[in-house]
């Protein structure tokens, strides 16, 4: 009989091994494009197995079986229904959300032992706590983050004293935790004081937050919600759980650490000052927008030795990538050095920009990131600016008073002509305007960022 339940918890121990296997070869395929599909599945594969071998091997008589299938039914048929219909512009609202439900549960499981009492240990406890407390402020704040990038919740929500507010939040969960854990057997109404008071710091941190600022929150929730699920798991002595939530925060950190290089900002910048606020005015832009036409556009792009073309958020919107490779690939033919420009918050996600190129068909060698691409913009006899504001706002460079002053931005203003492909004059993510359309080397192609395109093919053509 001890043999019997020996080797079961060998098999299950093992399984665990094997799914974090899975998990740690399907994170490193997922870092190239070209493998990122396997790694998707990969990792799939691994959460499958350490799910079916918990159900199978956990003992019916610890858990309501039928509950748990019922919630399993309902969760994977949920996320399987929203991931199929989901547009790729919606998807960084989709990661939020994920986000948040992860460090939901991870807070769930920290309840259950809080609220379970029983005579757990002073560590086990507060290995509870921390995860617990982990887990809810990545669960509201990501909630909130979803409003926000759902264009559910369009301001910033700022007041005077609000770190001195967030302070006393977390000073008073920090107590309430503290208590629950000198406490014999911490009463109900204390341990939902803690949480409540750990969801509302997530609210609170999350509402001041804006504009160029939220892919850092995003990543920061990212590996918030992971370091909460290894704490819980080691409550729960699951090892598939603990490499888990350690590969995704570590992965979570140091995407936040890219991210906020990328807004050359440090992490306490992000989360205590008021940077990137939208609908800011930053100054006022000089020059006015000066519009071309398609065939115009055309045989300036015809004739350039180079174009370099930056894409952003409207590429990803009008889904435009395949006619925009379309049209580099006739001017390539036509002899024209053509590149890809990408910023790294170019777009609504980490890497939104490289997925739509990848699936357009572009190869990776004409695709080059800021650093190595900015100083080419000089020798750049076109930058075609496809859908993207922000990331070319010179506004980051040269104006001290602008919300996004001190931003790495593509030095698209520094090349001879700048074609910038939007639909009106809309502004980017941040809310704010941009000094490079009114520059004199500047012209406007308004519309649809994939009929524009359509017409400037046609128009390349008819260049000759
Ligand atoms: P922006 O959001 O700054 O600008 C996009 C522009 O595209 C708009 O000005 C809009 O102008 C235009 N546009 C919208 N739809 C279309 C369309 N169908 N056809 C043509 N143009 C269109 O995009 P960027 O990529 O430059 O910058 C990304 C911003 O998003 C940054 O501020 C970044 O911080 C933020 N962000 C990034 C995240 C990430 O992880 N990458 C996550 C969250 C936020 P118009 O309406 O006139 O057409």
């Amino acid at each position: 009989m001890n043999g019997a339940v020996m080797s079961t918890q060998t098999l299950v121990q093992l399984s665990y091994l094997v799914a974090a296997f899975l998990f740690i070869v399907g994170l490193k395929r997922m870092s190239s494009p070209l493998t990122a599909v396997s790694g998707v599945r990969w990792a799939g594969i691994g959460m499958v197995l350490a799910t079916l071998v918990t159900l199978a091997f956990m003992g019916a008589s610890t858990f309501n079986l039928s509950l748990v299938i019922g919630a399993v039914v309902i969760g994977g048929g949920l996320a399987w229904v929203s991931g199929k219909r989901v547009a790729m512009t919606d998807m960084p609202q989709m990661i939020a959300l994920y986000n948040g439900m992860g460090g939901g549960a991870a807070a769930a499981i920290a309840a259950v032992e809080l609220y379970g009492g029983g005579s757990q240990s002073t560590a086990h406890l507060c290995i509870a706590l921390i995860g617990g407390f982990i887990g809810s402020v990545s669960f509201s704040g990501s909630l909130i983050a979803f409003g926000k990038l759902q264009g559910l919740i369009t301001k910033s929500i700022r007041f005077g004293g609000q770190k001195i507010v967030n302070l006393a939040i977390l000073v008073g969960t920090v107590a309430a935790g503290v208590a629950i854990v000198a406490g014999a057997h911490a009463p109900a109404p204390l341990i939902s004081a803690f949480f409540i008071l750990a969801l509302m710091l997530g609210v609170a941190m999350t509402l001041p937050i804006g504009g160029a600022d939220m892919p850092v929150v995003i990543s920061l929730y990212n590996a918030l919600t992971g370091l909460a699920v290894g704490f819980e798991g080691f409550v729960l002595d699951n090892a598939a759980m603990i490499i888990a939530g350690t590969v995704v925060g570590a992965a979570g950190t140091l995407l936040t650490q890219l991210m906020a290089k990328a807004m050359n900002r440090s992490l306490s910048n992000v989360l205590f000052s008021n940077f990137g606020e939208s609908g800011a005015a930053g100054g006022t832009v000089a020059g006015t927008q000066k519009p071309i036409e398609s065939s115009d556009a055309g045989v300036m792009l015809a004739y350039s030795q180079k174009v370099i073309v930056v894409p952003g958020y409207g590429m990803a919107v009008a889904q435009a990538q395949h006619k925009v490779w379309e049209l580099c690939q006739l001017l390539i033919e036509h002899g024209v050095q053509v590149r890809f420009a990408i910023h790294p918050v170019a777009g609504r996600m980490p890497g939104h920009m490289n997925v739509l190129l990848a699936e357009a068909g572009v190869p990776y060698d004409l695709i080059s990131d800021l650093d190595e691409i900015n100083a080419e913009f000089e020798t750049a006899d076109v930058t075609l600016i496809i859908g993207a504001n922000d990331v070319v706002n010179p506004d980051a460079r040269n104006n001290r008073q602008s919300p996004i002053f001190g931003m790495p931005i593509l030095n698209a203003d520094k090349s001879k002509n700048v074609i910038v492909i939007k639909r009106g004059q809309g502004q980017g993510f941040s809310g704010i305007d941009n000094a490079l359309f009114g520059l004199d080397q500047t012209r406007m192609l308004y519309g649809d960022a994939q009929s524009a395109a359509g017409q400037l093919i046609q128009a390349v053509k008819a260049a000759g």
